[in-house]
């Protein structure tokens, strides 16, 4: 079943279903002059905090944790690629993450935070204990499956100039089913906090496993825009009420194993090539706990032919793309 769909998807590749070609609505220019292209990529960055209520696995706790190392070893070799070939990457990251350590107080963890109700959704299973029960509430040196200040530092001194976005303070379900708006609220202002420490400002949102919702509550909190995955896309933002952009994906890399490593090389590029000959907004993600050796091929290739193109693509980061499709449309 894996490997027809793996065969039907580069059929459907080929005919230009997926991804998804829009035209321009007229309403605004997407793409500033001299470019025919917007290039974003972004990181989901997480470690061990993404996969804990995972339905996928018997023992969800140790795929985090295996997630979570696997992560660890592989972002400084995504960023010297970066600072190489001159790509920034935004950061969508658990706000848990920029904290050097944390307490319980009455053996509860964060008791500021309100929590979620039990609930279920396509990935995750939360029926019983507190959501925050597997924090180590530890040190990062002690635990560094759970807090990352000495990689966000590494980010931020990097060369490329990489965005530090939000993906929710403990990477919680925000739809509107799951998620009470004051939820959402209280998590993302636990970022600010935590990322205020680092002189960062978080501009740019991204919603764990695309659970879209509660958009006022990211609009009221300067957020200016959040990704979704309807279906891969190269086309335009959708701008919502309270002046807040919807980024559209265009494909997550991630290895398929019915997919040889040239095919996934000669897939991207092609995209690439699509958003340049279409004059669309082109946004790639992935998982940085994706296999290391499926991820130095690929980033090297994908880098070495954006970098070939650069005169023609514009690579930037979200906040920085928003922030001059904002002073278009003023
Ligand atoms: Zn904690
Ligand atoms: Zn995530």
């Amino acid at each position: 079943m894996q490997y027809l769909k793996s065969q039907l998807s580069k059929i459907n590749f080929e005919l230009h279903r997926n991804p998804r070609l829009e035209l321009p609505d007229g309403r605004f220019q997407y793409v500033p002059e001299p470019y025919k292209a917007v290039f974003l990529l972004q990181a989901d960055f997480e470690l061990a905090w993404a996969w804990q209520f995972s339905k996928s696995s018997e023992q969800p706790l140790q795929k985090a944790l295996q997630h979570a190392r696997t992560e660890r070893a592989n972002i400084p070799h995504i960023l010297q690629l970066c600072d190489r070939y001159a790509i920034p990457i935004t950061w969508a990251t658990v706000g848990h993450l920029f904290l050097e350590q944390c307490n319980r107080s009455n053996d509860v963890a964060h008791a500021e935070l309100p929590r979620l109700p039990f609930f279920e959704n396509q990935y995750w299973h939360y029926k019983e204990k507190d959501w925050f029960a597997n924090d180590p509430c530890s040190h990062y040196q002690q635990a560094p499956e759970w807090y990352a200040p000495d990689l966000i530092r590494q980010i931020l001194d990097s060369q490329a100039g990489h965005e530090m976005a939000c993906h929710t303070f403990s990477h919680i379900d925000c739809s509107d089913a799951h998620c009470p708006s004051g939820v959402l609220r209280a998590e993302i202002q636990a970022c600010q906090q935590a990322a205020t420490a680092f002189g960062v400002q978080l501009r740019s949102f991204v919603h764990p496993a695309h659970t879209i919702g509660n958009i006022a509550v990211l609009a009221d909190l300067g957020i200016t825009s959040f990704r979704t995955d309807y279906g891969n896309t190269l086309g335009y933002p959708l701008l919502h009420p309270g002046s807040i952009w919807e980024l559209k994906s265009t494909l997550q890399m991630n290895f398929r194993s019915h997919w040889s490593i040239q095919y996934h090389n000669y897939r991207y590029k092609k995209v690439v090539d699509r958003a340049i000959k279409n004059r669309s907004v082109c946004c790639f993600w992935f998982h940085p706990s994706i296999p290391s050796d499926f991820l130095n091929d690929t980033f090297t290739h994908l880098f070495q032919h954006l970098d070939r193109h650069r005169n023609e693509i514009w690579i930037t980061t979200t906040g920085n793309y928003f922030e001059w499709l904002n002073k278009q449309i003023q």
